[in-house]
């Protein structure tokens, strides 16, 4: 399989090259020549498959030409043995015909895991092969940083450099990053929203200079491998729950578009879902955009679900590529329009084909909080904020019949709700318990770095950190 941008003006690459690369060298972001199909039959083969085995099947005819299909296995076992169960994406009944998927048993305790877990044995292994080494560099809501400073600590082959929003993740977010003092590992606070950090770093790859001269590469959800190991979880869904002929939707607590996108790769490689639901926080845009067909940037407001505080959702650039029929073009324009007007307008054909798979639903923070409430009220459930914002979604779809009662609406499950104690204590006076391997999160030593909002001062830091240097960065 080959992979192109989408904005046209960049290599095609192969996908370990994708991988190594994440965002392209144009701007944009990658994405397969083709869709590959599965038939029915394959789809009735995972009913009975460990994860570890549907997570080979759904990403072989993504990964050939660059993995075998022994190191995908590999990649695969290595990957899901830190999770805390080897069913990594457990469902739970929370009503007739609702669900839970837990994707929250990993090191870091967020789904981030799935991916990143996958991705830093897939990128060790490219550079060991090929003897180079790259820069990581990241932009972090709380989660994507720990899981990529947890999975890339202490490997040879990756320096990784994550910039976090100052003040705005959670203590235990912060310290899931902060506390791991293996040299590899930078930890920087922008002073500034989310936004501001993924800023940074795409203007840091866009100049190609720095980007070559420190073998840049990124595994934010614009990681094309990121969001393509996701997809394998909404099969196993599917595998677990469509006896009788049971229809499937699935809500999505959306922050970066990069699970649902998971979910929209899902279908188009044959898994029948009834529809995506993008569950958003009041940083709505995408619901904005399904309601008006503008998508307009608003300034990001703190919630209770900080990892999903983010207006600009990079991975819906990927959603509109094949929307506009695959047309470069078409993305350079709007996202110029962005760029310059901070919003752009879809016309009605591509708007309403997006609405043929996706409802949008927002959940304000008094929703949020009694949700939190009425799971734990009703199933004694704890759902962490972020999880509470997409069974607000799936509720609403519920009460308005854009779902109907016979189909099943899985929701993300993607935090455990210890991540956020200060919003489950705000909902129910209750401190979720840290698992073990973390009880002592509060005490240990942080290490980390105050930086201003500004491109340059962070790329003249990572200058001076960068051991790599010295020592010939290549890829
Ligand atoms: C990252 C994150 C989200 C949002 O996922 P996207 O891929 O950015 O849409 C939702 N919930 C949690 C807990 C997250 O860490």
């Amino acid at each position: 399989m080959r992979y192109i941008s989408t904005r046209g003006e960049a290599p095609e690459l192969s996908f370990g090259e994708a991988a190594l690369s994440g965002l392209a060298r144009d701007g944009g972001l990658y994405v397969p020549t083709s869709w590959p199909k599965l038939d029915a039959a394959d789809l009735a083969r995972f009913e009975g498959l460990s994860y570890v085995d549907l997570a080979c099947a759904v990403l072989q005819p993504f990964m050939a030409g660059s993995v075998s299909d022994s190191e995908l296995h590999d990649f695969a076992a290595q990957a899901y043995a830190t999770f805390s169960t080897p069913d990594v994406a457990p469902l739970v009944q929370i009503g007739d015909n609702d669900w839970l998927m837990e994707l929250f048993h990993g090191p870091t305790l967020a789904f981030k895991d799935v991916a990143m877990q996958f991705l830093s044995h897939l990128i060790d292994h490219l550079l060991t092969r090929r003897g180079g080494r790259i820069t990581i560099i990241g932009a972090t809501s709380g989660d994507t940083g720990a899981a990529a400073v947890q999975a890339f600590s202490g490997r040879d082959t990756a320096e990784i450099f994550m910039l976090h929003p100052n003040g705005r993740v959670s203590p235990v977010q912060r310290r899931q990053m902060t506390t791991v003092l293996e040299n590899n590992v930078h930890n920087i606070a922008i002073e500034g929203t989310f936004d501001d950090c993924q800023g940074i770093v795409k203007a840091l790859f866009q100049d190609l200079k720095f980007r070559d001269e420190l073998a840049l590469s990124g595994v934010n959800s614009i990681n094309w491998a990121r969001v393509v190991v996701q997809s394998v979880y909404y099969f196993k869904a599917a595998a677990a729950l469509r006896n009788q002929d049971r229809k499937i939707a699935f809500s999505v607590p959306t922050g970066n578009f990069g699970d649902i996108y998971a979910g929209y790769i899902a279908s188009r490689l044959g898994l029948d879902i009834e529809r995506l639901l993008i569950a958003t926080n009041v940083n709505d845009i995408l619901v904005r955009t399904l309601e008006t067909g503008c998508y307009e940037l608003h300034d990001v407001v703190a919630t209770h679900s900080p990892s999903m505080d983010i207006q600009i959702a990079s991975n819906f650039e990927r959603l509109l590529f094949d929307i506009f029929n695959r047309d470069p073009a078409r993305i350079r324009g709007i996202m110029e329009s962005l760029s310059n007007d901070r919003n752009f307008s879809l016309d009605n054909a591509s708007l309403e084909k997006i609405r043929a798979r996706f409802s949008g639903f927002r959940s304000s923070e008094a929703e949020t909080i009694a949700m939190i409430q009425s799971l734990h009220g009703r199933n004694n459930y704890l759902a962490d904020p972020h999880t509470a914002v997409g069974l607000v979604a799936a509720e609403k779809a519920r009460a308005s019949g854009v779902i109907d009662e016979d189909t099943a609406i899985v929701t993300l499950a993607t935090a455990h709700p210890a991540k956020f104690p200060d919003a489950m204590i705000a909902a129910i006076g209750i401190k979720p318990e840290l698992p073990d391997h973390m009880q002592d999160i509060y005490e240990r030593e942080e290490r980390y770095t105050v930086l201003p909002n500004d491109a340059a001062a962070v790329a003249q830091f990572i200058r001076e950190r960068a051991a790599i240097l010295g020592k010939g960065a290549s890829v």
